[in-house]
């Protein structure tokens, strides 16, 4: 029987395709692997059903977006779950993964987690005026926990965030029995937390949610495909400005005449999503420019 699907995870040769009669298991040809590719978390299949219910994929339907670490496809979301109370996330690790969902023309939202310790409205307001969605609550109470959840309702949502703000908290207070489901929590305790684990989507209220351990450190490796020219465009509030610049090429650093140095000494443009843009580009501006 043929029917369409989207892969939850990958283990072992073996592909979990979410579809509409439930969770098929299938595999992947050989001869599908040569000339389509390899699968990924997230991707949208084609399978064939067979009688004793196991299934083969046919086909990728081609992808929206992809990340490489970790490999997923077609996401409508990253959640950089982040937080205002000690230790407060540096906000430079915020901008990096809004870069680069920008970047691969991923939407992005920040979670400020444990509003029960702190009323600090710094992160809150940096964000709010960047046109991000932000939301504040807290984990432990569930506080404000209801607002994420209608956002969320019917996205493909990858969770980012850097060990100890409570991402896991918030996952399992979204799913319960998330870590249970996904192994978050044997992984941490058996193998540290820097084991790269497998990435997987759980179904969630019309949409799915992805842990993504490889992520949680905030990993500049994706950055490096992120080209010097294209970083500009990766901080959204500074598109009104890029033409104003004096020199076309401007790579808004030290050059004269640079409107985006203007608004940010006008106050228009926050100093530390600036100060992100400086430093990245400073990371990837040895990079090649060909394309
Ligand atoms: P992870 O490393 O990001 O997955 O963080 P955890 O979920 O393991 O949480 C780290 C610590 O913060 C734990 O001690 C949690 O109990 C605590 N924590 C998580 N969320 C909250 C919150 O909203 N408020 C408070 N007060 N503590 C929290
Ligand atoms: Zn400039």
């Amino acid at each position: 029987m043929y029917m369409e699907g989207r892969i939850l995870k990958g283990i072992g040769g073996f592909y979990y395709v979410d579809t509409k009669e439930g969770v098929v298991e299938c595999k992947a040809r050989g001869k599908f692997r040569k000339t389509i590719g390899k699968p990924i978390v997230g991707d949208l299949v084609e399978l064939e059903v067979q009688a004793d219910g196991t299934g083969y994929l046919l086909e990728i339907k081609s992808r929206k977006n992809s990340l490489i670490r970790p490999a997923v496809a077609n996401l409508d979301l990253v959640v950089i779950v982040a937080t205002e109370a000690q230790p407060k996330t540096e906000p430079f690790l915020i901008d990096k993964v809004i870069a680069i969902a920008e970047n691969k023309g991923i939407d992005s939202c920040v979670v400020l987690n444990k509003c029960d310790l702190n009323d600090s409205q710094e992160l809150y307001e940096i964000y709010k005026s960047v046109g991000i969605e932000v939301f504040r609550l807290s984990a432990a109470t569930g506080e404000g926990v209801e607002e994420l959840r209608t956002f969320l309702r019917g996205k493909a949502a990858a969770f980012a965030g850097n060990s100890g703000v409570g991402k896991s908290s918030l996952l399992n207070r979204l799913i319960p029995d998330f870590a249970a489901e996904t192994g978050t929590i044997s992984d941490r305790i058996g193998r540290g937390r820097h084991t790269t684990r497998h990435v997987e989507l759980v179904p969630y209220d019309g949409g799915y949610i992805a842990d993504t351990p490889g992520f949680s450190s905030f990993d500049t490796e994706q950055m490096d495909l992120v080209l010097r020219e294209d970083l500009q465009y990766a901080f959204r509030e500074f598109e009104p400005y890029l033409m104003q610049c004096q020199f076309t090429g401007c790579a808004h650093v030290k050059e004269k005449g640079c409107a985006i140095r203007a608004a940010v000494e006008a106050g228009e443009i926050a100093q530390s999503r600036y100060d992100s843009y400086v430093k990245l580009y400073e990371s990837v501006k040895d990079l090649k420019e060909w394309k």
